[in-house]
């Protein structure tokens, strides 16, 4: 499990200028869709082996914020009790303010491991610096940091990151489907799972899962085994003043990350919200299968149908790669299809792709679109093997890659994925030049 870093503070304090600095070096790896809006306030980082996803709380949603009345916004607590850790940013050169001051209440009230960030302290005196926040009353030795220049930045994800184990030798153990039904409140996803349950036989429903307010079941399906990541079963289970399901982007990351094939559920009779391209942005980013189920289908109307059909197109265009149903988990209609997706969802993210075959493909790609010159130079595309599953990633080696542009990426891309039939998983090229 990757922990989830929730970055906190008042407006201006520097957090999504740590948050762009934790997460650069994992966009990179993306290459660059046109026009997908990415929602950056959640995202992917890497420190050495260690993975981690980060969340800053700036512009959630507007905050109360004259002076004592500064009020820390809904969702910014509720990111904050879905924490693993949070890091608490404050202005060395504003020093403490009344904000600050209910922000380190409010922290020390929900129970969750805090690091208190001292930012904007290039050039500063640490030890005076970090002197005058100890007014807070965290108990915690500040981290005096730079975020726009860097200082102290790994030292603090260092510690912050030490309290989580190394992610296992590649979490390759499961060798079957093991997807996520996520999805915003009321779509249909605890309709869903129990459609799916109620017909097949469940080997040992409720096990203690390892992610976070979402439930882990094995079953077979058609003498096949998967492992269902039901994130709406906690609302069931839990408490009866609880009816009404919080949406989770959080929730949905880290049921996405545990899986390695996303379902998400979307209702028929409701527009694409900006929430619904967010996970699916997320599902992306994270490299992982996935399939869409339209839900309700048999409560929509023809007019609905064409709406919905031009909705999507307009607003998920990016998922190009991934299979939509048009279901309804009520019926019962739609299911079987749903898994045949699922099932070639799976055997597309784990394909393992001869190197051979990559090479000669990469060939034809080149002798029928070299990539373009840039000055005199152009790059040399050599040879390329596979550098991973889940997504599968596709390594090349050569001169001068870094000339590539995102547009020959994508075309080759297109090419990798047409020669060996990858429908319903992202993949991904990388380039690794030897100058
Ligand atoms: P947020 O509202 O908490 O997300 O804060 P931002 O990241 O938008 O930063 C607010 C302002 O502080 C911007 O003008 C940043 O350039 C500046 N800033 C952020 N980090 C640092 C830092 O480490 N040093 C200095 N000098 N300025 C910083
Ligand atoms: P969740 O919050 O995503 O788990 O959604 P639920 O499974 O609780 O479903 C929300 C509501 O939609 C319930 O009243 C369901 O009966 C209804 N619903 C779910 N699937 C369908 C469907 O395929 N067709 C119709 N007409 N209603 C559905």
């Amino acid at each position: 499990m990757k922990p989830t870093i929730v970055l906190v503070g008042r407006p201006n304090v520097g957090k999504s200028t740590l948050f762009n600095r934790l997460t650069r070096s994992k966009d990179a790896l993306v290459a660059d869709l046109p026009g997908l809006t990415r929602d950056r306030h959640y995202g992917h980082g890497r420190v050495g082996e260690k993975p981690y996803l980060v969340v800053d709380t700036g512009g959630f949603e507007p905050v109360v914020d004259s002076g004592i009345l500064f009020e820390m916004a809904k969702q910014t607590l509720q990111a904050v009790d879905e924490a693993d850790a949070v890091i608490f940013l404050v202005d060395s050169r504003a020093g403490v303010t009344p904000q600050d001051k209910l922000i380190a209440q409010k922290l020390r009230m929900s129970g969750r491991p805090v690091y208190l960030a001292v930012n904007k302290a290039e050039g500063a005196n640490r030890a005076v610096v970090s002197a005058e926040f100890y007014e807070l009353g965290l108990n915690l030795e500040p981290f005096v940091i730079s975020s726009a220049h860097g200082d102290g930045v790994w030292d603090l994800i260092d510690s912050v990151l030490s309290d989580f184990p190394e992610p296992e030798e590649e979490e390759e153990d499961a060798k079957h489907p093991v997807f996520a039904v996520i999805g915003r409140p009321n779509v249909g996803k605890s309709t869903l799972v129990n459609a799916i349950l109620g017909e097949e036989r469940v080997i040992a429903f409720d096990q203690a899962g390892t992610t976070r307010d979402s439930i882990h079941i094995d079953f077979e399906r058609n003498e096949k085994p998967y492992t269902i990541i039901d994130t709406a079963g906690v609302r069931r289970r839990g408490k009866v003043d609880e009816a009404i399901e919080k949406f989770s982007v959080i929730k949905s990351m880290q049921a996405v990350e545990a899986a390695n094939v996303a379902v998400l559920v979307l209702d028929a009779n409701q527009d694409i919200a900006d929430q619904d391209a967010t996970i699916a942005g997320f599902a992306l980013e994270a490299g992982r299968a996935l399939v869409i189920a339209i839900n309700k289908w048999d409560v929509v109307t023809p007019e609905r149908k064409e709406q919905i059909k031009k909705d999507i197109a307009r607003k998920l265009y990016f998922l190009d790669f991934a299979k939509f149903h048009y279901i309804s988990a009520l019926k019962h209609k739609g299911i079987d299809d749903l898994f045949d997706s699922i099932n070639q969802a799976y055997q597309a993210a784990m394909i393992k792709m001869p190197t051979p075959k990559i090479t000669r493909v990469l060939q034809s790609a080149l002798e029928r679109q070299q990539p373009p010159r840039v000055g005199p130079i152009r790059p040399k595309l050599r040879y390329a093997h596979q550098g991973g599953v889940n997504p599968p990633i596709i390594v090349i080696h050569g001169n001068a890659l870094h000339h590539i542009k995102d547009s020959y990426t994508r075309y080759l891309v297109q090419t990798f994925r047409k020669a060996f039939h990858l429908e319903g998983t992202p993949l991904r090229v990388q380039y690794k030049s030897t100058e």
